[in-house]
């Protein structure tokens, strides 16, 4: 597969979504994060593209403070890079290592988030889990890079919210500087990904309605063994 970045394309897939915006967080800094997290995640802004604090102070109409936070926050993540006298830039594709790293700590920790939160869920947590796996079934009329965006954001947020409801903090930490990471590579070898998703998500769903907690933990730990089968192929360094 060309590694060439095809700039265009994903530009039109990092169009704001409009769902995104009216369900943000009121604070300015969490707007901005969105904002730029939307941008990396759909390859708007490339793997290694020099990131300007300037020219996002004119694009995106607000001060330098909360886009540095943005960054720095970014930063932590594994998503962007900073460089001594270059400043920020995006970070760079994972290399085979890393994907292989980043499914074993997935495999070694989200069976278990998904069996302590199968204990722990609450109504409103279940309902969340149970309307982003359904967005992920929605036919999409849009184009195949823009529909993917989409449901690598709807499946992010479905893994943190399974993480956080683990009740275990670090668990959940550590998963998101993975999905950070994870994000990079499935946009841009998005017609592989949804394949085989959205049924693995539903037999976790109803485990977890089923208040099956080994249930959770043999169907997350099926969806990540078939995640990784799927995404392989792409890393053959
Ligand atoms: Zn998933």
């Amino acid at each position: 597969m060309s590694n060439t970045i095809k700039a265009d394309r994903f530009a039109r897939a990092a169009e704001p979504d409009k769902r995104l915006r009216i369900a943000r967080r009121t604070s300015l800094g969490d707007e901005v994060y969105e904002t730029l997290l939307a941008q990396l995640v759909s390859l708007r802004i490339p793997p290694n593209a020099r990131i300007s604090v300037d020219a996002l102070v004119r694009e995106l109409g607000v001060s330098q403070t909360p886009i540095r936070a943005a960054l720095i926050r970014l930063e932590n993540e594994g998503l962007v890079v900073k460089t001594h006298n270059v400043g920020y830039s995006a970070a760079p594709m994972p290399s085979r290592d890393k994907f292989e790293q980043i499914y074993d700590l997935r495999l070694l920790l989200e069976p278990y988030a998904a069996e302590q939160a199968c204990q722990k869920l609450g109504d409103v947590a279940r309902g969340e889990l149970a309307e982003l796996a359904l967005a992920m079934t929605e036919p999409e009329p849009e184009d195949a890079e823009r529909a993917y965006g989409k449901f690598a954001l709807h499946d992010a947020k479905f893994h943190a919210l399974i993480a956080t409801q683990s009740g275990n903090l670090l668990v959940a930490e550590a998963l998101a500087r993975s999905y950070a990471h994870s994000h990079l590579f499935r946009l841009r070898y998005h017609a592989a990904a949804t394949e085989g998703a959205v049924e693995e998500h539903a037999k976790i769903i109803s485990a977890m309605a089923a208040a099956d907690p080994s249930g959770a933990h043999a169907a997350m730990e099926e969806h990540i063994v078939r995640s990784r089968a799927r995404w392989r192929p792409y890393f053959v360094e």
